[in-house]
């Protein structure tokens, strides 16, 4: 086994705190990393917090991961020692169902293996711990390459923030003459800001906060809706398709409104109870959908689209010692636009 140190919830009431826990052995197509930076998702706080009810603990948490790979397997011919690697929210999957196939493995139909709380494909006794640590074993083809032109730290949120939101707006084909909401700027809005923008359509965020207005501008918003003020909302009309990501319960019925005839609203962000809908949505053949982050094909597809077109995320580099901190200000809609934590200081307190 493989030793590894790095910051655990115990329950879903307890803070992160320091722990020292064990890895899988590596096998021949497996890479060891030694992990620089871990981006917070939302999704790893409704996993501490057991908000979707069915986690397990305790847990380290952290799917937005990059290391520096310092031993491989054998047979591992894509990776060689010191190069960067990502990891995201599969780390392996059957590789023989349609949706494996397809690379599709997020959609596997054994059961795609986590990043954390799941139970090991190559050693059922372990349960998979995420990236708030110092190291990771990963199956080489579950690993992603860094386009060497970025700041890994801005890189670490694009393998989870980044393709839950390329993958949808690729699905649905956004690109020039389409009009596009977004709704949320949090870590996967922001991201989706980027992309529908470098994609050339006219794109909008829809938030709660004003003070993000002018942010909202320089990361590709056309324009700004407050989406507490009503009168403001009834003016949202004609969209193509909107992309949801806010991480709590909320109405999406004025986004189902702002659709024109046939235009989509998806679905990504994960709240921990039921939304509602008005059955009004059938008088114009409107369309509700969800997506679920993407196969690690269109991962590396979009990591190399980043590189070519210069795209990191907007974050906030933190200590680990500040993660509780972080995420209380995550729950309240205060990153700018994503904390990453700088890994060195698990080490180095
Ligand atoms: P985040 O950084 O916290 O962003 C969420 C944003 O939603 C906030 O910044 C805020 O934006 C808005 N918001 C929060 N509470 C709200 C409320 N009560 N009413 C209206 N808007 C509210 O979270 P994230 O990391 O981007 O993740 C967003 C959600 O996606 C989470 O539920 C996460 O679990 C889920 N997720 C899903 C996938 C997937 O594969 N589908 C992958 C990753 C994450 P404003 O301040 O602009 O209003
Ligand atoms: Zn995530
Ligand atoms: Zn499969």
């Amino acid at each position: 086994m493989i030793q590894s140190k790095g910051y655990s919830a115990s329950a879903a009431t307890s803070p992160l705190a320091p722990i020292d826990f064990e890895r899988r052995d590596p096998g021949k197509s497996d890479l060891v990393l030694e992990l620089l930076y871990c981006g917070v998702c939302h999704s790893d706080i409704h996993y501490a917090r057991n908000e979707w009810g069915h986690s397990r603990f305790p847990v380290v948490p952290g799917h937005e991961i990059i290391g520096r790979v310092t031993q491989i397997g054998d047979q591992v011919s894509n990776f060689k020692i010191g190069d960067l690697a990502g990891v995201g929210c599969v780390i392996d999957s059957c590789r023989t169902c349609p949706p494996c196939e397809d690379h599709e493995e997020h959609y596997c139909e054994k059961g795609v293996t986590m990043n954390y709380g799941s139970k090991e494909r190559k050693d059922s006794k372990v349960i998979s711990q995420g990236g708030y640590s110092t190291n990771y074993v990963v199956d080489s083809d579950y690993a992603l390459h860094i386009p060497s032109t970025l700041n890994p730290e801005g890189v670490a949120p694009l393998l989870c923030a980044g393709i839950t939101t390329w993958s949808p707006l690729r699905h649905w084909n956004v690109g020039p003459g389409m009009k596009v909401g977004v709704v949320g700027l949090g870590g996967l809005g922001h991201m989706g800001l980027k992309f529908a923008h470098a994609f050339g359509a006219e794109v909008t965020l829809f938030t709660t906060s004003a003070a993000k207005a002018d942010d909202a501008k320089s990361l590709g918003a056309d324009k700004v809706i407050i989406s507490t003020d009503p009168e403001a909302m009834k003016s949202a009309h004609g969209f193509d398709f909107i992309l949801d990501t806010v991480s709590a319960v909320h109405d999406i019925n004025p986004y189902l409104s702002a659709l024109k005839r046939s235009g989509t609203l998806c679905l990504v962000g994960l709240p921990e109870q039921q939304l509602a809908f008005k059955s009004s949505l059938v008088l114009r053949n409107k369309v509700i959908s969800g997506s679920f982050i993407g196969g690690i094909k269109e991962t590396q597809e979009m990591l190399d689209y980043c590189g070519e077109h210069n795209i990191t995320a907007d974050i906030e580099l933190i200590n680990i010692a500040d993660i509780n901190e972080a995420f209380d200000r995550v729950v309240k809609s205060d990153v700018k636009y994503r904390f990453v934590i700088d890994l060195a200081t698990i080490k180095t307190g």
